[in-house]
């Protein structure tokens, strides 16, 4: 299935798919998540970024990429 967390940085909307299972555990509240890279381990990092500080790849390297 396709979860569509937003950025807070761009306001922008990303498609992730991941198992049900996934997005079960992805929507829990925070205390209670288990940590994203147990969740998502064959995701991208710049993915379970966006599930952990809630930035998107784009503003990720726009912030800390080098140019
Ligand atoms: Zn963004």
């Amino acid at each position: 299935m396709i979860i569509r967390p937003m950025c807070i940085f761009c306001k922008c909307y990303k498609d992730v798919e991941v198992t049900e299972e996934q997005a079960d555990l992805l929507l829990l509240p925070r205390p209670l998540r288990p940590p994203v890279q147990d969740i998502l381990p064959d995701h991208d990092a710049g993915i379970r970024e966006l599930f952990i500080s809630q930035m998107c790849p784009d503003c990720w390297n726009d912030t800390f990429g080098d140019e």
